[in-house]
């Protein structure tokens, strides 16, 4: 089936207990399509970069069958610029730079090849330019995902919530359900949500694994176990892209099939973190894959014995 992804491609600088990187390659469209690219599908993105970004890097994702007609190559302009520090607990980060740059002014045209996509998902963005793909788009996709970040539940909370209302699922961490809720209890604040509009709502807690809340009905999935997270950054792309390149290649949208697309999404975030940036899924294998989604299967699989008395 076909996937489309809206989202940054970027150059990141990061910082972790473990170390520090110069200038890597990063943008929440950059690890949603590597993620998505482990999947049969058509995939394309639509996206912007300068004219100093790698072409290497753009072909190495065109040799992962991402369609790229939709990156737009800005001449003489700089490419998206995001530096975070991470704490000691590796939960929690400092943004310390963002330039806007090539973003600043980013009018997300879609080529007429991308007509007629069945599965968008659509990265964390302005939420103005979340909703102009939505409607550029001549029929509605099956199924529309959708990221966000608290920085525009400050900044742009009308218009995100105008997007909000034309989607789906939307897949947000616990801090922004809360935040956006204004509930503490997650079962409330799912509630509150999906009364914005999206049917689906998925929940990520980070080393704590991911909710998915649909109706009256909700599904757990915790996160593998890992002796050491090198860089968190990019997971939740990662586990999005994983997520929708699941559920796009199966082209079933219920609600026991979200819930190996979560497990598919949350073994790819388990690979991410363990290197700096994209180099753990640049060079991770099919084989490498099913093996984690074996692991995440044993992690979570017991037999209940009922004790009669
Ligand atoms: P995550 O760790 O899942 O929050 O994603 C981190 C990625 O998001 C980094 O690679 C950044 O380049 C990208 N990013 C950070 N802030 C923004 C923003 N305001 N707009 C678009 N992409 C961003």
């Amino acid at each position: 089936m076909s996937l489309l992804t809206v989202g940054s491609v970027a150059f990141d600088a990061i910082e972790t207990p473990f170390g520090k990187t110069d200038k890597i390659i990063g943008g929440a469209g950059t690890y949603i399509a590597l993620a998505a690219s482990f999947y049969n599908n058509e995939q394309s993105i639509v996206s912007v970069v300068g004219e100093d970004f790698p072409r290497a890097i753009l072909d190495e994702l065109e040799a992962k069958n991402v369609n790229l007609d939709g990156l737009q190559i800005k001449a003489g302009e700089k490419t998206f610029f995001w530096s975070g520090k991470y704490h000691n607990d590796m939960n929690s980060r400092d943004t310390l730079v963002t330039e806007l740059n090539v973003l600043e002014h980013f009018d997300p045209i879609i080529p007429e090849s991308y007509q007629g996509v069945e599965y968008l998902m659509l990265g964390n963005l302005s939420p103005q330019v979340q909703a102009q793909v939505i409607e550029r788009l001549d029929t509605r996709p099956k199924l529309i995902a959708m990221d966000t970040m608290n920085f525009w539940m400050d900044i742009a909370l009308d218009d995100l919530k105008k997007t909000i209302s034309m989607v789906d699922i939307l897949i947000i961490n616990d801090e922004e359900a809360r935040q956006l809720s204004g509930e503490y209890s997650l079962v409330k604040a799912s509630k509150v949500i999906r009364a914005m509009g999206p049917k689906y709502l998925i929940i990520k807690k980070g080393e704590h694994g991911a909710l998915l809340f649909h109706h009256d009905s909700v599904f757990y999935a915790p996160a593998l176990p890992l002796e050491e997270v090198f860089d968190p950054t990019g997971a939740g792309d990662t586990f999005a892209g994983g997520f929708m390149g699941f559920i796009a290649s199966t082209g079933d949208v219920s609600f026991e099939n979200m819930k190996r697309a979560i497990i598919n999404g949350s073994a790819l975030a388990s690979f991410c973190v363990e290197k700096f940036g994209t180099e753990r899924l640049m060079t991770i294998s099919r084989e490498d894959l099913d093996s984690r989604i074996d692991e995440f299967v044993a992690l979570t699989n017991f037999d209940m014995v009922h004790v009669i008395g």
